[in-house]
């Protein structure tokens, strides 16, 4: 029997993980590792909320463990070399690890293939890990990735999902290789205040008690802000606590209009997916290009940092910056919203906005951030490029009774049912007592007219 390394990167669980399992199944010892790789901290990765989790979810990996009568191999640097060594130390034959997208994992995967294949150690790539179906598994007749939703979700529909797999009861890990120290929280600095808690035991919980409640309404609620009635559950996804193709399953079983709408979810989850890894560029460029010559210069400068801090005066804009920076996760409508303001009636560059959501947001990861930004700033997969969300439009159907916006914009708490959406239209007298609360720092007509000619639509 030989000896495996199972390199774990954003699939930090026991349950249901193919690497581990097969690792388990041909070697008598197992070394689980994870590499805390300088390459993506040099890439700017390493925000703080992020690393809180991670730090949460390596802990409970590592007790997970434990229990099982082994423990997690933690390291930190050049990765290629890290696993290298613990292959020497451990006298392994085989690596395992689970297949990824982004342009750094494809690059990962070559260095990492050759490196040990130059010692003689196998590299084994395990599909449908990080993701429902492997990126690539479903494909139009005329092209390597489905461009548009639809289409896609119909075909991803017709795959069967492979069944998930137990936790391991047992396992053995050799002697003889060291362990950095786990990290953990302190020290981190900048966190947001109401960041859950990682790991794959919190996650369980939380898909639990989803699946039992909550997943019924989806269908109905899920666009409504102050009900808050999605699943809560992408930095689980993100990090792997939690297995995407367990939760279909279990989603399935559970069936219903609500379990059914919540599958589709992760089905886009998986699209994103299978573009970023058939067009990894697409991280930072243009999935298709519009020719936007984007708004820069100190005016936009103004406008951008007005829209980081939550005081564009528009209070649903506002509302969903404040909640983003509070909780380092925002409401699926709230980021569409913002998304289209920064980009669209603002004019500014999508990566700017995908930079700052990548700074704070618990589940930020480059498929889904820079996807759904493309998606927003209509340089994506969105069918309809140039619509524009009105924020006020917005807020009225998706916050009717303005209960998000004076739960995130307390200056805003006195004001009563929709009026909460315009300030502005208040009398003057009455609008001064509000004097917390800016004045909008674009006029939505003329930010229309903007985005309008800039794209050749006026
Ligand atoms: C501008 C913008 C940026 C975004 N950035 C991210 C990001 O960095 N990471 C991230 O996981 N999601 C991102 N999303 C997608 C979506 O907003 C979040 O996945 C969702 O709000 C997470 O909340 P939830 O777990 O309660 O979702 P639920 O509504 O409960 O959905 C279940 C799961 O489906 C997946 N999902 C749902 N909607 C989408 C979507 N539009 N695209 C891809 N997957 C989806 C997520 O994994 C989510 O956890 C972004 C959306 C926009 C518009």
């Amino acid at each position: 029997m030989t000896t495996s390394v199972v390199l774990f990167t954003r699939d930090l669980r026991l349950h249901d993980h193919p690497p581990l399992r097969a690792a388990l199944d041909r070697s008598a010892a197992v070394v689980p590792l994870f590499v805390r790789d300088r390459a993506v901290d040099a890439a700017g990765f390493a925000a703080p909320n992020r690393l809180a989790l991670l730090a949460d979810c390596l802990r409970d990996l590592d007790a997970g463990l434990r229990d099982r009568g082994g423990r997690l191999v933690v390291r930190s640097g050049d990765l290629v070399g890290q696993v290298c060594a613990v292959v020497g130390e451990a006298e392994a034959d085989e690596v395992h690890v689970a297949a990824d997208v982004s342009a750094h994992a494809h690059r990962r995967e070559e260095l990492l293939r050759s490196a040990l294949e130059a010692r003689g150690c196998r590299l084994h790539v395990h599909d449908a890990v990080t993701t429902v179906l492997a990126p690539g598994s479903v494909t139009p007749a005329s092209s390597d990735h489905f461009a548009v939703f639809t289409p896609y979700f119909r075909r991803w529909g017709e795959h069967s999902v492979r069944e998930p797999l137990a936790a391991p009861r047992r396992v053995r890990v050799p002697d003889g290789v060291g362990s950095e120290r786990l990290p953990g929280r302190k020290g981190l600095t900048g966190l947001s205040p109401g960041l859950p808690a990682g790991g794959e035991r919190e996650a369980r919980k939380r898909m639990t008690a989803w699946l039992r409640g909550g997943v019924t309404g989806y269908a109905d609620h899920h666009d409504d802000l102050a009900e808050d009635a999605t699943s809560r559950l992408s930095p689980d996804l993100h990090f792997g606590a939690l297995s995407p193709a367990e939760l279909v399953h279990r989603a399935r079983g559970r069936g219903g209009p609500g379990a059914e709408a919540f599958v589709r979810q992760l089905a886009w989850r998986d699209f994103h997916h299978q573009v970023l890894a058939a067009r990894p560029h697409a991280s930072a460029a243009d999935y298709r290009t519009r020719h936007d010559h984007w708004r820069t210069g100190a005016a936009a400068e103004a406008d951008v940092a007005a829209w980081k801090e939550g005081r564009t005066g528009y209070p649903i804009v506002d509302a969903a910056m404040r909640q983003l920076r509070h909780e380092g996760w925002m409401h699926n409508r709230g980021r569409l919203l913002v998304a289209s303001f920064l980009t669209k009636t603002l004019y500014v560059d999508w990566r700017v906005g995908a930079r700052h959501f990548l700074e704070l947001l618990a589940d930020g990861d480059v498929a889904n951030n820079q996807l759904n930004w493309q998606w927003a700033a209509g340089t994506g997969t969105d069918t309809r490029p140039h619509r524009v969300l009105n924020p006020t439009t917005q807020a009225r159907r998706f916050d009717p009774d303005g209960a998000y916006v004076r739960r995130w914009v307390p200056e805003l708490a006195g004001l009563e049912g929709r009026s909460v959406h315009e300030p502005w239209r208040l009398p003057k007298e009455e609008r001064s007592g509000y004097g917390a609360c800016p004045d909008p720092i674009v006029d939505l007509a003329e930010g229309l007219d903007r985005f309008k000619r800039a794209r050749g639509r006026d």
